[in-house]
């Protein structure tokens, strides 16, 4: 036995040989587009390990994110509330400390954080790119927030309405840490919920729109059926921890949670057309007959498309999904065509996951050049 061991490793010495186990885990790549002069980023900043009430140790959050496909984590513990300070020694820096190695190991960006921890109406504040965790332990909420400030933290609200529903929800706490600078964005998405009042305040207060998944227990991959990880996108102007603290705060994010995407005009729209190509957009259209066009959906988001009016000349879907991923054909028929001739075409839809305010959808046209051929 021994001798066989011996000549193995001499063997091992002289060829790499291949070992079991050498393949550890699988990513899931979620190819959402770049768009112009940004890169984007998928990004989890809420998350708990055993350092607070979280069931995982921090290098599992890496793990778990880098499977998922994201480029930025943050592991943000409670301060208050610590149920496993018996049997973990609890230092509030300790869960980046511990996850950094991992993170590098996997290029996942890792973000030191914290969460804030009081009752209504107060409620719960990330702070990130914090500098020194233990600082933050002070009694009164309010020094918490303001040293995470003067370490040059980036301050969330997390789960707006969580307890208090609704317009109820602010107080003037809030209001005091948006006077003083002190509040930087919310979360209008925590894991699945999602809180119009928190979407309206960000946009009235210019506030960075987040989602995150706040998660505590092991990722369970079975919950994504429809959609991906709870997420908030950035479009930074590299793929740095600088880069995406600087779009943060320039509020270039987008929230995406389930199939669903909350965000302003100006990224979900380049998002949207970065995402969806028309494969063949050139045809020739005669009246009562058909013309087949190719659409393609390059993002992990099935997008849902209603008909908003019509065009001259042709009739099309009035409903389109855009499965992700995947290519479907459009459907068009020559109706009452007037005149023969080439015409630029712009079916007009709005896409109902794709939110741009509360209840409002963000619109979209699918171009085409058409040549009409009249009878
Ligand atoms: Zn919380
Ligand atoms: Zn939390």
């Amino acid at each position: 036995m021994r001798k066989y061991i011996r000549r193995s490793l001499a063997f091992a010495a002289i060829v790499a040989v291949p070992v079991a186990g050498a393949v550890f885990a699988q990513r899931t790549e979620l190819n959402f587009p770049d768009i112009e002069g940004y890169v984007t980023l998928a990004c989890d900043l809420h998350t708990h390990t055993v350092f607070s009430d979280g069931s995982v140790w921090p290098t599992v959050r890496a793990d778990e994110a880098w499977r998922d496909g994201l480029d930025v984590l943050a592991i943000t513990d409670h301060i208050e509330y610590l149920p496993h300070k018996d049997d973990v020694i609890i230092d509030f820096n300790r869960p980046y400390q511990i996850a950094k190695p991992t993170a590098d190991d996997l290029h996942l960006l890792l973000i030191p954080g914290i969460e804030i921890t009081r009752d209504e109406p107060h409620g719960h504040f990330n702070a990130i790119f914090i500098k020194d965790g233990n600082a933050l332990n002070v009694e009164d909420q309010k020094d918490a927030v303001r040293i995470a400030n003067e370490q040059g933290a980036f301050v969330f609200w997390n789960h707006p309405e969580w307890k208090r529903k609704g317009d109820t929800a602010w107080s003037e706490i809030q209001a005091e840490y948006l006077a003083k600078g002190w509040m930087h964005g919310m979360e209008v998405f925590n894991g699945d919920n999602y809180y119009p009042s928190a979407h309206k305040w960000c946009l009235k207060h210019n506030l960075t729109m987040l989602a995150n998944t706040d998660i505590h227990g092991p990722r369970d991959y079975g919950a994504d059926t429809d959609g991906v990880r709870t997420m908030t996108l950035v479009f930074a102007r590299e793929r740095t921890p600088e880069a995406v603290e600087e779009a943060l705060r320039a509020r270039h994010t987008v929230a995406c949670s389930g199939n669903t995407l909350v965000g302003e005009a100006q990224w979900v729209a380049p998002l949207f057309y970065q995402s969806v190509t028309v494969q063949h957009p050139e045809g020739t259209l005669k009246e009562k007959q058909s013309l087949s066009v190719g659409v393609h959906n390059a993002s992990p988001i099935t997008f849902r498309l209603k008909a908003k009016g019509g065009v001259q000349g042709l009739s099309f879907p009035g409903a389109l999904t855009l499965p992700a991923g995947k290519t479907v054909m459009l459907r068009l028929e020559g109706r009452n065509i007037r005149e023969s001739g080439q015409r630029d075409v712009q079916l007009p839809y709005v896409v109902e996951n794709i939110w741009i305010a509360p209840e409002t959808y963000l619109p979209v046209t699918i171009d085409l050049k058409i040549t009409f051929q009249k009878d």
